[in-house]
């Protein structure tokens, strides 16, 4: 739990090394600053290649942005914030990088290689080209913005840190709401991409320090590396409907499980009629709600969706017996659950549904969904496929003997399952 929430803040907790380090970073031999220049490159090449294979085109825009954006502080890095064209620019910088950050994350996902992809990628590199262009060009265009910028934008945040406060009050309005609304969704992601977010601004805020510029670079591209990963990990081993780790996750789970667990396999109860009665989406809604209460299970079990409407639950280092009370009070959570289901026959217009219900009544009803569960320990020699067939076999006299309870698999053999009767019923 505490490694899980360390990795979680990594990136957050990472953001001032670079600052830290600055000093550090003259003292580099010449290669190796030549080294430090050249590998965020690198690495921002790699994070797209590897976005366009994972087909990810939001991490492939955030590398490419900040690439964009930190090629402009490298350029004018020589000049530094007292060249007037210089701190023009800076000042553009500073103003349009919330802005492409917040696009970036607010635009839904489309295909790298779409139209729209395209778009998204050729109007990145245009945004800070043109400023750039200008500014090795003409400055003297971007000088005649100088007397036009409000006091706000020529006063800096605080000593030694060249960011107009202007800026950073802007930054701070449209970065943080995005980042906190994303961050009950996808906390890893929004971390992430926050951390990416103020590395910008602190790098922005050095004008004069191409090197922890390119520290600051080389992170942001290592995170969006991390972001890449977590993306694989996540379509390798959770199960997109219900959120919990899939089959392959388990089978990796149980790739040594130790001396003796316990392993129980849980079955929804009629979950077909249930789908045939109420169609398919709402049967959806009962997986997650099962899933979601499983997941509470106690005594160390960890959850996992076998396939279908079938999970399983894994106790390392638990008895049968252990295993048996805490799937229990799972299995009674469950049937206790409330599930809100909205009627079938409800009008298709809003005005004659209130004229026909009144109201105070409600357009949707509660169903009692059930689960039945078998459970195993292992027994000396017994390899895990082996324990899960025999705590398939329980989970079967469980559903012979009438739905909703808990079988322990040590007892006789398991009969022929039969089909019996709905356990699902409207409360
Ligand atoms: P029993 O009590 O004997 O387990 O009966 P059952 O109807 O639950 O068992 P059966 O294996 O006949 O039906 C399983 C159903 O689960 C069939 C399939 O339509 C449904 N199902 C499997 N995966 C999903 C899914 O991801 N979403 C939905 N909505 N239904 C699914
Ligand atoms: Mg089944
Ligand atoms: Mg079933």
């Amino acid at each position: 739990m505490i490694l899980k929430l360390a990795l979680r803040l990594l990136p957050l907790l990472l953001l001032p090394v670079p600052f830290l380090l600055r000093d550090q970073l003259h003292l580099l031999t010449p290669g190796h600053q030549l080294l430090l220049n050249t590998l965020p490159w690198l690495l921002a090449l790699m994070v797209m290649l590897l976005a366009i294979g994972f087909k990810h085109g939001r991490i492939l825009l955030l590398s490419l942005h900040f690439a964009c954006a930190a090629t402009l502080l490298h350029a004018t890095a020589d000049a530094g914030p007292d060249n007037p064209a210089s701190y023009v620019l800076l000042v553009l910088l500073s103003l349009f990088w919330p802005l492409g950050q917040v696009v970036l994350l607010l635009l839904p996902e489309r295909g790298l290689l779409s139209r729209s992809g395209m778009l998204r990628c050729g109007c990145l590199i245009v945004i800070y080209l043109v400023p750039g262009l200008i500014w090795l060009g003409s400055p003297q265009l971007l000088t005649q913005l100088l007397p036009h910028l409000p006091l706000a934008l020529l006063n800096f945040i605080a000593p030694g840190l060249a960011l107009p406060t202007a800026a950073f009050w802007w930054n701070l309005l449209l970065l943080l709401p995005i980042c906190l609304l994303r961050l009950r969704r996808q906390p890893v992601d929004t971390l992430a991409t926050a951390a990416l977010s103020f590395a910008f601004l602190i790098s922005l805020s050095q004008p004069g320090q191409p090197l922890l510029n390119s520290g600051y670079h080389l992170l942001a591209q290592l995170l969006l590396i991390g972001a890449l990963i977590h993306h694989g990990y996540g379509m390798a081993f959770i199960d997109t409907l219900t959120g919990i780790p899939g089959r392959r996750a388990l089978e990796h789970y149980l790739i040594g499980p130790g001396r003796h667990y316990s392993i129980a396999m849980l079955d929804i109860d009629h979950f077909k009629k249930f789908n045939d009665r109420y169609g398919h989406d709402i049967g959806d809604q009962v997986l997650r709600m099962v899933a979601s209460q499983l997941n509470l299970v106690r005594g160390g079990g960890r959850l996992f969706r076998y396939g279908g409407e079938e999970f399983t639950i894994v106790f390392k280092r638990r008895s049968e017996q252990e295993a048996f009370d805490a799937l229990e009070q799972v299995r009674q959570r469950v049937a206790d659950y409330p599930m809100k289901i909205r009627d079938q026959n409800r009008p298709e217009d809003d005005q004659s549904g209130r004229n026909q219900r009144g109201s105070n009544s409600s357009d949707t009803s509660i169903v009692k969904v059930t689960i039945s569960i078998g459970v195993c320990q292992n027994k000396a020699g017994e390899t895990p496929r082996e324990v899960i067939k025999r705590a398939d076999q329980a989970l079967y006299l469980a559903k012979e003997r009438g739905r909703n309870c808990t079988q322990a698999g040590n007892n006789k053999p398991a009969a022929k399952r039969r089909k019996s009767r709905t356990d699902f019923a409207r409360a």
